[in-house]
């Protein structure tokens, strides 16, 4: 039996600019791989959502496939074993290595004919409720954008990091309904001491959680953040694969999982698991992708505390359709695999 893996970019227009503390884009670049199983005659279907930040491209992704190409094994059912072989051969390069296995996980799904949550043993019915993201901008611009968010979706996360988020936090509060979940992510944009005093002030405006309040090797900074403000505080850029897990432990409150970070699905039940038997808190999230990372993803939050699965709700013309969201509800779908088909 042969294994085929193609691959090829997509390059998606965003609804509105997407800012954060340390960049601003207005497109999102994929790459999606398909790794046609010639016995079966099936296809399996991934995405490398690739990111500056952590040095890769759609165009380091593609040479790293063509490498992959050449470790996939005869047997395409032993995800474990091919996924160890590559993350010994090769490092970093995770969301490469995602977009692999989140092809052999919807081509095993397809060969066994059932959803990936079953494979799994999850409960389709305990996924999360996804928060949407409110980018950076003027207050008032990000109230507008959260007022419109908070009609369909009832947890919103919002990007600060910045000398003076007050005014943004007052706006968005007035704007949202009172039952409005909202969370934030400072993308490492703060020192621990601007931190403890920014979060200490924006508390009053009821904050569920605060994402990566300072720089990502900064991990004293995130301990003494962790002990001096009274919302939970989640690593995100300080915590990126398995191994990291035990650098944090101690000085967060919970990690934020993503695939294109940790490398895939298998990968990312790992640092479930771990994070679980430390007591973290897991949250999974995304880069902003297209559905077919989202939706991969979307099987897995049935074991997690939160979800922030949104990259293709912010895309206008992502050309596949996968996981549905009903007033922030993640709904799995039922077609074999990870579920994700081209639209129509
Ligand atoms: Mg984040």
């Amino acid at each position: 039996m042969t294994l085929h893996l193609r691959h090829h970019s997509i390059e998606m227009a965003l609804y509105t600019p997407f800012v954060i503390a340390r960049g601003r884009s207005l497109q999102a670049r994929n790459e999606v791989v398909e790794l046609y199983d010639d016995q079966s005659g099936l296809t399996g279907l991934g995405l490398s959502a690739p990111a500056a930040f952590y040095g890769e491209t759609t165009q380091t992704v593609g040479i790293m496939l063509e490498r992959f190409a050449g470790m996939l094994g005869d047997d395409p059912d032993h995800i474990e074993h091919i996924m160890t072989h590559i993350d010994e051969s090769v490092h970093y390069n995770q969301s490469a290595k995602a977009a692999v296995d989140i092809a052999l996980h919807d081509l095993l799904g397809k060969k066994l004919n059932a959803p990936l949550y079953k494979i799994l043993g999850l409960d389709p019915e305990r996924t999360c409720r996804t928060s949407f993201t409110i980018a950076l901008d003027t207050p008032e611009a990000m109230a507008e954008r959260a007022r419109a968010a908070a009609e369909r979706y009832p947890i919103l996360k919002i990007k600060i990091g910045t000398p003076n988020d007050e005014p943004r936090l007052r706006a968005i509060r007035e704007a949202v309904p009172t039952d409005t979940i909202i969370r934030v992510d400072a993308n490492t944009g703060w020192t621990a001491k601007e931190a403890i005093q920014h979060l200490n002030r924006l508390a009053e405006y009821g904050i569920e959680y605060v994402e990566q309040p300072v720089r990502a090797e900064d991990l004293e900074g995130l301990a003494e953040v962790t002990r001096n403000v009274p919302m939970p505080v989640i690593a995100d850029e300080s915590c990126v694969t398995l191994m990291d897990i035990q650098r944090i432990v101690g000085k967060c409150d919970g990690i934020n999982i993503k695939l294109a970070k940790c490398g895939g699905l298998s990968n990312a039940l790992k640092m479930i698991h771990t994070a679980r038997a430390f007591g973290l808190r897991v949250m999974v999230g995304c880069m902003v992708e297209s559905t077919i990372g989202t939706t991969a993803m979307a099987h897995l939050t049935p074991l997690v505390d939160y979800a922030d699965l949104d990259g293709h709700l912010l895309i206008s013309d992502d050309p596949y359709t996968g996981v549905a969201v009903e007033q922030g509800k993640l709904i799995l779908p039922d077609a074999p695999g990870i579920g994700v088909q081209p639209r129509a």
